[in-house]
């Protein structure tokens, strides 16, 4: 059987384009492998009606939505490859099945790459975070952290203040600050830390104290990261989509990239915040745009 759709990726993304696909009485098959980059939290938040949920508790929940709409089938396993083959989308899943769709929405998110601290993983998602408007709540009025060598350092630590006001910028020796930043910094009562950090210390993932080369410490519960960005997948590359300067795959209003017939929509984009709420809104655009382009079809001659 050709189906009108197929979504590949299963977050809040993917979801709800199949969601919104089903209502549509669209055929659609939804892939999902279940390796998001937030499996490290077990709290999303900021999301109506779901604060504070599992985000697996969010999946299973969608998932189930989802068994309501006869057309869309779910089919939990990795997709290997897509091909274009005269006009339509091959997709071939990791168990040796191959389907046919007449339009593709790529939904598979990027993953994370951590910075190069000794044990940061085992603190991230549990009291580092990367997003102050997902989890800065949760660790209000705290000793916190802004630990980045990036670019943007200047405006995470700006936004963090918002949350407590005992914060410190630990640039690890990289970041360069100017002389006048630094000064508008410690007027607001932030601390610059410019040496090397030597190890993150903590218990379970709560972060306690971080030590500098110099074997100074200072007692922090908490705080905020900049990970590096990259795609989670290479099918949209394989496919020729155009990619911004940030390395998310480029779309218009109406979700489309530049290649005919595949769509996306999630954090894949890397347009901006990165946020559950809205990669499930981008799913939905992009389910309309399929809808769009396969009623014009509908209506051509
Ligand atoms: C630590 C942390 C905390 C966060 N906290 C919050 C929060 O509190 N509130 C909030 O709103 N947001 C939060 N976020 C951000 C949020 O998780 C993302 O914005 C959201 O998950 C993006 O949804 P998505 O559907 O675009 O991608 P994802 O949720 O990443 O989903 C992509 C899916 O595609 C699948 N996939 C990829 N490639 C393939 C393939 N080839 N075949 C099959 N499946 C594939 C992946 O396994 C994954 O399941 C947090 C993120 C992190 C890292």
């Amino acid at each position: 059987m050709i189906m009108d759709c197929a979504v590949i990726g299963g977050g809040p993304a993917g979801l709800n384009a199949a969601l919104v696909l089903g209502r549509s009485r669209r055929k659609t098959v939804l892939f999902d492998d279940n390796k998001p980059r937030n499996a490290v939290t077990s709290e999303s938040h900021g999301f109506i009606t779901r604060d504070g949920i599992d985000p697996q508790e969010l999946k299973s929940i969608a998932q189930e939505e989802l068994g309501k709409y006869p057309d869309v089938k779910i089919e939990k396993q990795h997709v290997l490859a897509v091909e274009k083959k005269e006009g339509l989308f091959e997709v071939r899943a990791a168990d040796g099945k191959v389907f046919l769709a007449k339009k593709l929405i790529l939904a598979t998110g990027f993953k994370e790459v951590l910075p190069d601290l000794e044990r940061v993983g085992e603190f991230y998602g549990k009291s580092l975070f990367s997003c102050p408007f997902c989890d800065g709540w949760e660790m209000r009025d705290r000793p916190l952290a802004v630990i980045s060598e990036n670019e943007n350092a200047l405006h995470l630590v700006k936004v963090a203040s918002n949350w407590t006001d005992d914060l410190i910028f630990c640039t690890n020796g990289k970041a360069s600050l100017s002389a006048d930043e630094k000064n508008m910094l410690e007027n607001n009562g932030i601390q610059v830390y410019a040496e090397k950090i030597a190890r993150l210390v903590g218990n379970l993932g709560v972060l306690e104290k971080i030590e500098f080369e110099s074997g100074a410490a200072i007692r922090r519960e908490g705080g905020f990261i900049t990970p590096e960005w990259v795609q989670a997948s290479d099918i949209s590359a394989a496919l020729g989509c155009k990619r911004n300067a940030l390395g998310g795959i480029e779309t218009d209003g109406m979700k489309r990239t530049n290649v005919e017939g595949v769509f996306a929509c999630g954090d894949i984009l890397m347009a901006g915040a990165s946020q559950l709420i809205m990669a499930a809104a981008d799913g939905s655009m992009a389910a309309i745009g399929v809808n769009a382009a396969l009623i014009e079809e509908k209506f051509k001659i």
